[in-house]
């Protein structure tokens, strides 16, 4: 039925597309299926649920707190937890979203979602630590002296605990799984907990008389958050922009390479690009004219096997068959196995 609206149609199309259970792995082969299922998934999802139910219930503690003391430093300090929330979202977005198995629209899989959101979530920690930085550069220049009540206080130190165990349990969670999203959820809470020991080292100076410990404490708080978000955002943004992966991946599928290189025989143009905590890798095999096809296919299975068999980061290895003859003159980057018998 022709569709008035043709970009719907074709969206819901694509859906429909989707759901019809997607086979696009090379080779159909198993274990390249099963290293698209992450096993971590629930966990991981878990875990940014957990983060985005914390976020609310902090909402909620310096809210009810706010609106019973009239503090404005706790109406703004839930100000910033609105913020935290966002990004708690954006974490649990890229967690369920990476889980995906390939489909249509994503046929390499979905592992670079995590990388995404975890540049969001960076970028809203810059944010927060540039209104911090203006913040202190208002208030040095109005001369205006914080009076900060002792519910907010109390409110501050019991979350700065929540804040702990957030970041401590993100972070276990993200080291487990090789999670982007959840290490810049566990990040973003420890940046909180930094903000308020500042802000806490701050009220203790006003009391005992040294005035300047409250903008510097918060000014070094925004610089570590700063250069620590911009070190995390560029580990996350050259994932995305297909970076290759580490010197100590390459040298393992290299060894596993020259391992199955038999006499006569070689590979080139090792291509490897990252997404999330993956691999993607494809090869040349150069291979004597002789071979038969079963053969070569048997070879390419093997090695593309082996290859996610024995580095833990590569996902798929597709690997291309092709004969000497096929090059004019040698490939620059071939590297070619023992000599063929010279009998
Ligand atoms: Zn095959
Ligand atoms: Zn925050
Ligand atoms: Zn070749």
């Amino acid at each position: 039925m022709p569709s008035r609206w043709p970009i719907i149609a074709a969206v819901g199309r694509r859906r429909q597309n989707d759901a019809r259970g997607y086979n696009g792995t090379v080779g159909g082969d198993e274990l390249t299926e099963a290293r698209y299922i992450d096993p971590g998934a629930r966990t991981k999802r878990l875990a940014a649920a957990a983060s985005v139910a914390v976020n609310v219930l902090l909402i909620a503690i310096e809210g009810a707190v706010a609106y019973f003391t009239g503090s404005l430093a706790v109406l703004a300090d839930a100000g910033h937890s609105v913020f935290d929330l966002a990004a708690s979202l954006f974490a649990y977005w890229g967690v369920a979203m990476a889980s995906r198995p390939p489909d249509q629209s994503h046929p390499y899989g979905h592992a670079k979602f995590e990388n995404f959101s975890s540049l969001v979530q960076v970028a809203l920690v810059g944010l927060i630590a540039v209104f911090i930085a203006v913040e202190v550069g208002v208030r040095l220049a109005t001369g205006h002296r914080l009076q900060v009540p002792t519910a907010a206080i109390a409110v501050v130190v019991a979350t700065i605990v929540v804040d702990y165990l957030a970041a401590r349990y993100l972070g276990r969670v993200a080291r487990t799984y090789g999670s982007y999203a959840l290490e810049a959820d566990a990040f973003h809470f420890s940046t909180d907990l930094w903000a308020k020991g500042a802000a806490l080292t701050g009220l203790l100076g006003g009391r005992l008389g040294a005035e300047w410990l409250d903008p510097a404490a918060a000014l070094a708080v925004a610089a570590v958050m700063v250069y620590t978000a911009a070190r995390l955002g560029l580990r996350t943004s050259l994932v995305l922009l297909d970076t290759a992966p580490s010197a100590a991946v390459e040298g393992e599928v290299r060894r596993i390479l020259a391992e199955e290189m038999g006499p006569g025989t070689g590979y080139h143009s090792l291509r490897m690009r990252q997404a999330g905590k993956w691999v993607h890798l494809d090869v040349a095999l150069d291979l004597p004219g002789h071979v038969t096809l079963a053969e070569a296919h048997d070879l390419a299975c093997r090695i593309s096997r082996r290859l996610c068999q024995e580095v833990p980061e590569v996902r798929d290895a597709v690997v291309y068959v092709e004969p000497y003859s096929h090059h004019q003159e040698p490939e620059t980057d071939r590297v070619s196995g023992p000599p063929p018998d010279a009998r």
